[in-house]
């Protein structure tokens, strides 16, 4: 490779490292951003004034730099340089979203899609929407830089394909993005709900500015997890990294459907901790049982926890140690500074968020855990349709330059 080559890679390269952090950091003073790139102030200054130029970023104001009384011009994203489709397809459900250059969300809408329904009905479905969405909003197609689109595992990311995701019966090595490139006439992406949720929240949510963040999403039956490691999803072979359901937590525990015993999903799913309340009531004399101790919901479990109930007391401090042993796990192998806990369980049970955060917390080793966040997500249901607009900006932000850049 000529020099030449050399150093227009290189040009290319730091004006993306450039326009992704003023995407992630926005509003940010250019003196602070040369403290995040590692790029010289010159770098910087040169790169930052080609994209204001091309109307990619903007100008937002001065901030005071410390430097003899010279203010920082401070920048930010155009909201307007381009816009990105993000799709979250899962069991039953299909849920798009329509966002700007910032990730704000222009329109979002969920509809039914049953699981029964073809790859071809799929395509017709989000063809709809997309043109629904862009004449709403009255945007060009031209000037929408991609799609993302969060579906279920197992998947081949690099190739686009849905391998065979359950529950979609007749969905066998589903091409999905190819597809929906040659429908929709722009480019697309995929990768796995979680991987996205934990990119929405290092984009958009409470983990910007983290380097390194680990999300869990926690449903009443199945846990997921997705790790960004260096701002960037980490895949592992066969796109298979973060599966922290199928993390081992009690070796002579309940079989899963996995085949394995003793599993996280199946130690804390809600079944098997309804059942567990009933049996220690049910055993227990002189203790104040609900009246109905055989209709009890994972919802009561947790507000009689946090009332003091010492039954469902022990069944939440038992479910939050589950989930510590397999965060300590994920904190020994890749030290993440923040750990973001998603999904129905965590939003019906601070509780069980402050208990997990204890225990990481007064783990001896490593002895940085005791400043590693553990935090609700703060992004909602929206969080997977964020990531996907959040991959769609990463993977495809190179065509945001202009053509002599
Ligand atoms: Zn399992």
């Amino acid at each position: 490779m000529n020099d030449g080559i050399n150093s227009k890679v290189m040009k290319v390269n730091n004006a993306l490292l450039v326009l992704e952090t003023i995407m992630r950091r926005g509003p940010i003073a250019r003196n602070e951003l040369t403290g995040l790139v590692g790029l010289t102030q010159v770098s910087v200054i040169n790169v930052t004034n080609a994209l204001l130029e091309a109307g990619i970023i903007v100008e937002v104001g001065r901030a005071n730099s410390g430097n003899q009384g010279r203010r920082s011009m401070v920048v930010d994203i155009n909201e307007h340089a381009f816009y990105c489709f993000g799709m979250e397809l899962s069991v039953g459900k299909l849920v798009c979203g329509l966002g700007d250059a910032r990730g704000r969300l222009l329109q979002f809408e969920e509809i039914k899609f049953p699981s029964r329904s073809s790859a071809e009905m799929l395509l017709d479905k989000v063809d709809e929407l997309v043109e629904e969405f862009l004449k709403n909003n009255q945007i060009d197609k031209r000037r929408i830089l991609g799609m993302g689109i969060a579906v279920p595992g197992p998947l081949d990311v690099q190739e686009g394909i849905m391998i065979n995701p359950p529950n979609f019966p007749g969905w066998k090595n589903v091409p999905i993005r190819r597809m929906l490139e040659e429908r929709l006439g722009f480019r697309v992406c995929l990768d796995k709900e979680t991987n996205l949720a934990a990119l929405a929240e290092s984009f958009y949510g409470v983990s910007v500015g983290y380097k390194t963040s680990f999300f869990m999403s926690l449903f009443r039956l199945g846990i997921g997890g997705g790790l960004v490691a260096e701002n960037n999803i980490f895949h592992g072979f066969c796109d298979g990294a973060g599966e922290v359901g199928h993390m081992t937590v009690e070796s002579s525990g309940r079989k899963c459907g996995c085949g394995n015993y003793g599993c996280l999903e199946t130690m804390i799913a809600e079944d098997y901790l309804i059942e567990q309340v009933r049996h220690l009531y049910k055993i227990g004399v002189e203790i104040e049982r609900p009246e109905d101790i055989d209709g009890i919901t994972l919802e009561e479990i947790f507000e009689r926890s946090s009332n003091g109930d010492d039954v469902c007391e022990d069944v939440v401090k038992q479910t939050a140690v589950y989930i510590s042993i397999a965060i300590g796990n994920i904190v020994n192998l890749f030290s993440p500074e923040m750990i973001v806990l998603g999904g129905p369980l965590p939003e019906m049970s601070t509780q069980l968020v402050e208990l997990v955060a204890d225990r990481i917390h007064s783990k001896k080793y490593p002895s940085h855990c005791k400043d590693i966040k553990i935090v609700k997500s703060v992004l909602g249901p929206q969080v997977y349709v964020k990531g996907a607009i959040a991959l769609a900006e990463k993977t495809f932000l190179s065509y945001v330059l202009p053509e002599n850049f």
